[in-house]
């Protein structure tokens, strides 16, 4: 099977997937959008799936997703920064992106504010929030949570969509809880500060239904469609 018959063998079988976990949550299927995570794939392959009708891409590395920015230019696709991001990087990543789902300091916040404003854009973010805390040092932990979106809400070229979670990878059948909760803290801040947050980004090739049973209206898949990362 040729690279290209593998792929649309792969998207077309997660875009069956997606929808069969949406009818088993009894959610309608346009309110989860997939993100294809192409980190560490070439640009060819991206192209390839755009033209099956992807247009919703996630990458981790800001060298290799601007590289392929610039290659795919021409293509009107929908960038997410979805990996860990260094504050002294925030000038190259705002005003870039559709969406930043990794905001999770308040210093990351304010540069790439002050960034977004130099370029003259808004630029939408989800905040990153570490639930699965032993393990992992990416995301706010829930305590610093309310006090992290109070400061985002006082800058003016950021506007908050919602909250991101990427759980430790021993979590396994113990994921579910985990969803449950970044929706609760979604909801806990809707109600605190009165307003609307649609976006819930979680669940990833091992756990996507989980996430959709539990309200994820963006899951990023990568090794399901694109296969291992070398
Ligand atoms: C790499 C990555 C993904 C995709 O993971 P897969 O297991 O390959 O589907 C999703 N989210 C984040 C934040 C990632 O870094």
């Amino acid at each position: 099977m040729s690279r290209a018959e593998q792929l649309k063998e792969n998207y077309e079988q997660v875009l069956e997937e997606l929808k069969e976990a949406c009818v088993q949550a009894r959610r309608n299927p346009e309110e989860v959008k997939l993100v294809a995570v192409s980190k560490k794939h070439s640009s060819k392959d991206i192209e390839f799936l755009a033209q099956l009708g992807q247009k919703d891409f996630g990458e981790n590395y800001v060298q290799e997703v601007l590289a392929k920015q610039e290659e795919l230019k021409n293509l009107s696709l929908n960038w997410h920064f979805i990996g860990a991001l260094q504050t002294n990087k925030a000038k190259y990543v705002a005003g870039k992106f559709s969406l930043i789902h990794s905001v999770d300091r308040v210093k990351l916040a304010r540069e790439l504010d002050k960034q977004a404003k130099k370029k003259g854009v808004i630029q939408e973010i989800l905040i990153q929030v570490n639930l699965g805390k032993e393990e992992q040092k990416a995301g706010v932990e829930e305590e610093g949570l309310f006090s992290l979106v109070e400061e985002v809400l006082k800058l003016k070229q950021l506007k908050l969509k919602g909250l991101m979670t990427l759980p430790p990878c021993w979590y396994g059948e113990k994921v579910r809880p985990l969803f449950a909760r970044l929706r609760e803290l979604k909801e806990a801040i809707e109600k605190r500060f009165a307003l609307s947050l649609p976006h819930l980004s979680m669940g990833m090739t091992q756990d996507f239904k989980e996430a959709i049973s539990e309200g994820a209206t963006l899951v990023r898949i990568g090794t399901r469609i694109f296969g291992p990362r070398i």
